[in-house]
């Protein structure tokens, strides 16, 4: 674990017996992984809501975005029948406008978020572009061109090669697709025109809709280590609360939004300012001015304080830096401090330095939360 020389890290007041399995450098990997699963999840709700756009306009249902660094450089879908262009999929769609966007026609480094396994076609123009990865929801069987009928993402031969992933929201996409063709096969001849069908999501004059308003973080399906951290508590007949600073409530959301958590889960509190810290969480003042809010001791105080006011029997706390101001040359931004109060005692870490934008920052810090208290539970 990298911390710097001559400041706080570990910090293990009291543990007894045996410390759980908890390595922070391993936490931070499976948190990226579980971070990059529920980004890619998020994104492919924007794809979904995409494709009910193309539904909508009687174009078969497939949406699909470009995204590099957490922004969205271009979204499109499916409207070959409304452009009288049947190179109009959604991928290509999604491409011209980022091209157009960013001004160049390569975008490397972007990755592509679309509800249905790219063709050999638009595989072909994912190359051309030197997209870095594809995100698919349902695998196309007959013309799928990664993997399923052909895989000319992943194959060496071609001068560009493309990470891909497959099946995210994959039964949403299925279920869109198979409504679709169920509902035009009972129009029979009378197929909804894009002239007859409202455009559902806000759409401007000719542009793509609106999707400011999408409730992704809402819409994303409980992870599975929320549920698996639930099941332990169950099992142990334990209650857990939560105290959060720089996660602002996420890491409760993430917990609540799985099915009867109401049966572990106790409380939580959003410990935003200092003197909230000390006043709903009883951090001693001096321990703040000492320490700084976001330091191992505060952490730990955070997790006693929320266990003792609670009554659960775990305690989990988060407090750091997500940015994108706020950083010291000791304390940059992503440092995360992570406190956990137990049965068996009280301890705090600083994990390793956490990278990218305030949001995924934030939600490296609730995974490696989740799995440091998986860790603990599985130890304890
Ligand atoms: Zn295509």
């Amino acid at each position: 674990m990298a911390v710097p020389p001559g400041h706080q890290g570990d910090l293990i007041l009291r543990w007894q017996g045996r410390l759980p399995c908890w390595d922070a450098a391993a936490i931070v990997t499976e948190a990226d992984a579980w971070a990059e699963a529920l980004a890619d999840r998020a994104w492919m709700q924007r794809a979904l809501a995409l494709a009910a756009a193309a539904a909508a306009a009687g174009e078969v249902p497939v949406g699909a975005l470009l995204v590099r660094g957490g922004e969205v450089l271009g979204e499109g879908y499916n409207r070959p029948i409304a452009a009288q262009d049947p190179t109009a999929h959604a991928e290509v769609e999604a491409l011209r406008a980022a091209a157009r966007r960013v001004g160049n026609y390569r975008l490397p480094g972007s990755t592509l978020y679309v509800t249905l396994e790219p063709c050999p076609m638009c595989a072909g123009a994912l190359i051309q572009a030197r997209v870095a990865r594809v995100v698919f929801a349902a695998p196309d069987p007959r013309a799928g061109a990664a993997g399923s009928a052909i895989d000319l993402l992943g194959t060496g031969r071609l001068n560009h090669h493309i990470l891909y992933t497959g099946g995210v929201l994959a039964a949403e996409s299925a279920a869109r697709l198979r409504a679709f063709f169920r509902a035009r096969r009972g129009a029979g001849a009378g197929i909804a025109g894009p002239e007859t069908m409202a455009p559902s999501l806000g759409a401007g004059a000719d542009g793509p809709p609106t999707l400011a308003l999408e409730p992704l973080a809402t819409s994303v399906p409980p992870l599975p280590v929320a549920a698996a951290v639930g099941e332990a508590l169950l099992r142990a007949g334990q209650r857990l609360a939560v105290a959060e600073s720089c996660t602002g409530g996420w890491l409760a959301a993430v917990l609540t939004a799985v099915p009867g958590s109401s049966r572990w889960l106790e409380r939580g509190w959003v410990a935003y300012s200092n003197a909230a810290k000390c006043a709903d969480l009883g951090v001693p003042e001096g321990q703040i001015a000492a320490h700084g809010a976001v330091s191992a001791s505060v952490a730990a105080a955070l997790a006693a304080g929320a266990r003792a006011r609670s009554g659960a029997d775990w305690a989990v706390a988060l407090t750091g830096i997500a940015g994108p101001d706020g950083g010291t040359a000791e304390k940059p931004v992503g440092t995360v401090f992570l406190g956990l109060a137990g049965p068996v005692g009280v301890r705090a870490e600083r994990l390793p330095l956490l990278a990218g934008d305030r949001q995924a920052i934030r939600r490296q810090a609730v995974a490696a939360a989740l799995a440091a208290l998986l860790a603990a539970l599985a130890g304890g």
